[in-house]
């Protein structure tokens, strides 16, 4: 609740001169879309109805690393998983850490999503 400057009175939120004094008020209408929307936006994955299922991305990842991510609606980094996992397989160390680690980002994130939560589109786990 405002108050007049010059009087005191209490003001309505949309009240243009004060009803006791007359003096001019200084409107402080809230902004249409006033929110966490301010500075740069987050590229988020939003839950879908009916959710994604956390199973099928675990069994796309094991099947594909990153297509997992891909369905789970985080499409740029599935496609670097998958890039990057066909690069680490030729290391033969490489390649069954990042299947392994795909599979348990894609089950988790999935989880997240199923539960309702928005992740960002570089999110793991
Ligand atoms: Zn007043």
């Amino acid at each position: 609740m405002s108050q007049c400057p010059n009087c005191g009175a209490a003001l309505e939120p949309n009240q243009l001169r004060c009803n006791k004094c007359g003096s001019p008020v200084q409107v402080v209408a809230p902004a249409p879309n006033a929110g966490p929307v301010q500075g740069a936006p987050v590229d988020l994955v939003h839950p879908t109805n009916p959710p994604k299922s956390a199973t099928t991305a675990l069994i796309l990842s094991c099947l594909i690393s990153g297509v997992g991510q891909i369905y789970l609606g985080q499409t740029i980094k599935g496609i670097v998983i998958l890039i990057g996992s066909l690069v680490l397989w030729g290391t033969i160390v490489g390649g069954p850490v990042i299947w392994i680690v795909a599979m348990v980002d894609a089950h988790a994130i999935g989880n997240k999503l199923a539960s309702g939560k928005s992740v960002g589109q570089w999110e793991f786990f």
